[in-house]
């Protein structure tokens, strides 16, 4: 591609055009000599009013007070559990905003290269006893609540959770913000400040699912900065006409304005305090005030209306897409904003544009943010007047796509007349992209028709649809899969021909993990302590290196360790009995197993096959005799997941689990040693709860369908064994574990396509395939458990076409129940599997996922420990 623009101004550095004042410059400036200007005034007026970390009692209460009176204004005497809350939450996000400051300030001194993680969700959960166990100042704000009055357990429970997720994806992007932060790596996450977050399940008279909105926002949220200065105009519609070359200029639309808001994201056991900037969409002023002039209220109202909609709510899909146009504006908006302030970070630096790769990485977590791709190219090209060659060249090294699922209807495609319409100057960008890059092709694999047609980035039809993975993928640098089975899957299938072409080195893994922090301190800080004085380390040394976990096999004989492992289990079910007591009314047998399965409802992650496995076991106990059904050990069943609200099936699903519940729940003979819950409104704080508590958990995908899993990971760090087929991240849990301590089942993923297209072409009747399903099947539409009709469609994707492999599946998974029953009967060995299991979890830390990421992908593998570095900075307070 030629150019017409002077080369020799390529590559200068340009200032960037400022649309607020650059955060470096509320920091001093150093002179010629090294030293630190004072921006103004006496400098050591300056210093002694600077405030350090509040860490002895008496300063906590005192900064506690101080927020009751100020930031609330309220008096002491009438203040209640959320107040104290509050003001708690405010005396703790002080320190954070000194650390976060300092840290910000490091960054920018040492010139590090930064890491942006993209992602449209992340499943925070609450943050306040997060932040405590982070900085380590949960026993003085215990200490400090309780000499105000107040019980600080109740305080933490105050607070809702920040649900801007829908499951998996959300909560990695969160998880893997902690570790950066944890390993002290400049890494900001960029997100949406949706209004709405998940929504609130509710369950209806009928058993059904009925969605609320999650007004989080209702009450002030003392976790997030609010950046009033921090804003960017991001357009939409308009006409783009091409200047010269590859350039052109986009005018015209709408315009609306992004505004920042800052989230803190504290390091365990450091200063290093990292960002999640969140924007908000807000009118542009101007815009409507023409409106206003004119007369036309409404019409005024209305744009403003429209502007804030675009961050209003989250759309609550999970592995589905729908091509909704809201989306994609929720995708540009989010994007187009994220690529301005690192655009602007960058010119702050005052390097060559050509240098940007070296300064800048950007993590796509799934194609949600693949826009920032041509409009990055948008920015280069028409405004930076780089030549095209060379800006994409800059965007083949800045950017790096994480692929989160194979599964079709999860991979996203836009309308190219959508895009047309809504980005006119992106889908120009995307065409000749693809024009360039499909020339290539064609170079190197002449006449291949078929292999252009698959490759191209746009897919043919009515209408024609960008296909978003393949542009995530040729914009990128690398490509990773999730788990070793789910990146071999992208290199074997949607990703072949791009191995073709491009080798296999630009394909890898890096395997999901969860922060130990949360899923093992926060949630079970029983086991916690256990582990500590077993190992007799200190908390910070396993929650830093989960390999130190190891440490425990050594004592996994001991009876004295063993009893006292049961116990920290047995506390916690009874923690897990105590919840359902109060929300539900009923009582739960702790001495029965717990098993669990909670994550999004969804046809391949098979709630159906363990709802039909319940049916089954409580036929089967029926149909004993009262001697006999004495002799059966006890077990509970939990069910927990929202199902997306269009998603008809999965929430049939819901229903039966509620239902079968009622009449299981509520029969004389069978009480006793079965019972079964549906859970509602499954969250992250939910979470931490039933996770602790288990003894088995199910993660039963058709195999070569869940591309990770992350909730396997953190029931086996709380030393819950696992009942699964050999999927995701389970296959590597086994290798870890060892097999004989992982219950599998079903066929494997070769065999599942062969299956599948048994299934289409040489269908067999369901009672011949698998009469123990089609009894349980049969009991249902019968009306066993409520109006049979009402359950058809659902017992028709197994009677039909079967695509997701139950009556595949079905015996083997019956088999498998029965060995966990069995080994539940041996108490000490069940024990030193679940021992076992917490050991060997070293590598499933999402610490070790970061440090993947950080080596193969960002290069900021450069360990800046900044505790020791933010001491050079002289001004800054030492604590
Ligand atoms: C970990 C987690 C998930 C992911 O669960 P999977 O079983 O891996 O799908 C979903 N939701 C919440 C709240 C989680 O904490």
């Amino acid at each position: 591609m030629t150019s017409t623009i002077d080369p020799s101004t390529i590559g200068k550095p340009a200032r960037a055009r400022r649309h607020v004042r650059s955060v470096t410059g509320y920091f001093p400036e150093i002179d010629e000599k090294g030293q630190e200007k004072w921006p103004r005034g006496d400098e050591k007026v300056w210093k002694a009013g600077l405030r350090g970390v509040h860490r002895d009692v008496p300063a906590i209460t005192k900064s506690v007070v101080h927020h009751v009176q100020t930031s609330l204004a309220r008096q002491p005497y009438n203040i209640d559990d959320f107040g104290a809350y509050q003001a708690a939450a405010l005396s703790v996000r002080d320190n954070l905003i000194v650390n976060w400051n300092n840290t910000q300030l490091h960054h920018n001194r040492k010139g590090n290269k930064r890491a942006y993680y993209l992602s449209l969700e992340f499943l925070m959960g609450r943050t306040f006893d997060n932040a405590l166990l982070n900085l380590d100042l949960k026993p003085q704000y215990d200490d400090g609540m309780s000499l105000l009055g107040f019980n600080l357990e109740d305080l933490i429970d105050q607070e809702r959770d920040a649900g801007l997720g829908n499951g998996g994806l959300g909560r990695l992007a969160a998880c893997y913000l902690d570790s950066s932060a944890s390993m002290e790596l400049p890494v900001w996450g960029y997100g949406l400040r949706y209004q709405y977050g998940i929504f609130q399940q509710l369950i209806g008279p009928d058993g059904s699912q009925l969605e609320a909105p999650d007004p989080w926002l209702q009450n002030d949220n003392p976790w997030e900065l609010p950046r009033a200065d921090v804003k960017y105009e991001v357009r939409f519609y308009g006409h783009s006409e091409r200047i010269e070359g590859m350039k052109a200029l986009w005018s015209g639309g709408q315009e609306v304005v992004a505004v920042a808001y800052d989230v803190m994201i504290p390091g365990y056991d450091t200063k290093n305090t990292n960002n999640l900037r969140l924007w908000e969409s807000k009118p542009k002023r101007g815009f409507d005030l023409n409106s206003f002039n004119a007369g036309d209220y409404e019409r005024a109202v209305e744009a403003s209306n429209s502007a804030a909609a675009i961050t209003s709510v989250l759309y609550p899909n999970d592995h589905t897409t729908f091509g909704k146009e809201l989306r994609l504006k929720q995708q540009y908006f989010w994007t187009a904003a994220s690529l301005a302030d690192i655009m602007r970070r960058f010119k702050n630096m005052e390097k060559s544009i050509l240098e940007f790769p070296d300064y800048v990485s950007i993590q796509l977590n799934d194609t949600h943010p693949t826009l920032a791709i041509p409009e990055l190219m948008r920015i280069l090209v028409d405004e930076e007047e780089v030549p095209w060659d060379q800006a994409w060249d800059i965007i083949t090294r800045t950017f790096f796509f994480t692929n989160h699922t194979v599964l079709p209807e999860a991979l996203e495609k836009w309308s190219v007349p959508l895009m047309q319409h809504l980005l006119p100057r992106h889908m120009q960008i995307i065409f000749d992209i693809n024009l360039i890059f499909l020339q290539a092709v064609e170079k190197k694999f002449p006449g291949d028709r078929d292999k252009l047609a698959r490759m191209s980035l746009i897919e043919e039809g009515y209408p024609q649809q960008v296909r978003m993975a393949n542009l995530a993928c040729i914009g990128s640098h690398k490509v990773n899969g999730v788990a070793e089975l789910h990146s071999e899957l992208v290199r074997a299938t949607i990703m072949k021909d791009f191995v073709d072409f491009y080798g296999v080195s630009k394909f890898f893994n890096v395997t999901n993990g969860i922060t130990p922090r949360r899923w093992l301190d926060q949630c079970n800080p029983g086991l916690s302590r256990l582990i500590s004085e077993t190992l007799k380390l200190p908390k910070a040394a396993f929650l830093k290196d989960l390999y130190q976990l190891e440490g425990l096999l050594k004592h996994i004989d001991d009876p004295k360790f063993q009893t006292m492992w049961a116990a920290v289990k047995q506390t916690n079910k009874e923690r897990l009995a105590h919840y359902v007591e109060v929300t539900t009314g009923h009582r739960i047998n702790t001495k029965a197993m717990f098993d669990i399965q909670i994550k999004r409802i969804h046809e391949y992650k098979r709630q159906t096959l363990n709802i039909f496995g319940v049916i089954h076991r409580y036929l089967a106990l029926k149909a004993m005799t009262s001697a006999q059904r004495k002799k059966v050990n006890p077990k509970v069943v939990f069910f927990g997941g929202k199902a997306a609200p269009g998603y008809y099936i999965a929430k049939l699903t819901i229903k039966l689990v509620v239902n079968v519940a009622r009449i299981v729940n509520a029969d004389p003979e069978t009480k006793d040693i079965l019972s079964l819950f549906f859970l509602p409104d499954y969250s992250v704080s939910l979470a931490e709860i039933l996770i602790p508590a288990s003894d088995i958990s199910q993660h039963i995908s058709t195999a070569g369908t869940e591309a990770s899993g992350t909730s396997n990971m953190k029931f086996c760090l709380n030393g819950g064994l696992l009942l699964g087929t050999v999927d995701g991240a389970n296959i590597e849990i086994a290798e870890e574990v060892g097999e004989q301590n992982v219950f599998f089942f079903g066929h494997l993923t070769p065999a599942v396509e062969d299956l599948r297209y048994q299934h289409m072409y040489h269908p067999v009747p369901l009672e011949k395939k698998c009469p123990g399903l089609a009894r349980v099947v049969n009991e249902v539409a019968a009306g066993r458990f409520g109006d049979g009709n009402a359950y058809e469609p659902l017992l028709n994707t197994v009677r039909k076409n079967d695509y997701y492999l139950l009556t595949e599946d079905f015996d083997s998974y019956l088999q498998a129940l029965k060995l966990v029953d069995e080994a539940y009967q041996d108490r000490t060995e069940w024990i030193k599997k679940s021992i076992r299991t917490t050991a060997k979890m070293g590598k499933f830390s999402s610490d070790r996922a970061i440090q993947d990421y950080a080596q193969e992908c960002w290069q900021t593998g450069v360990k800046s420990c900044s505790l020791k570095v933010l001491q050079d900075i002289k001004w800054i307070v030492q604590i």
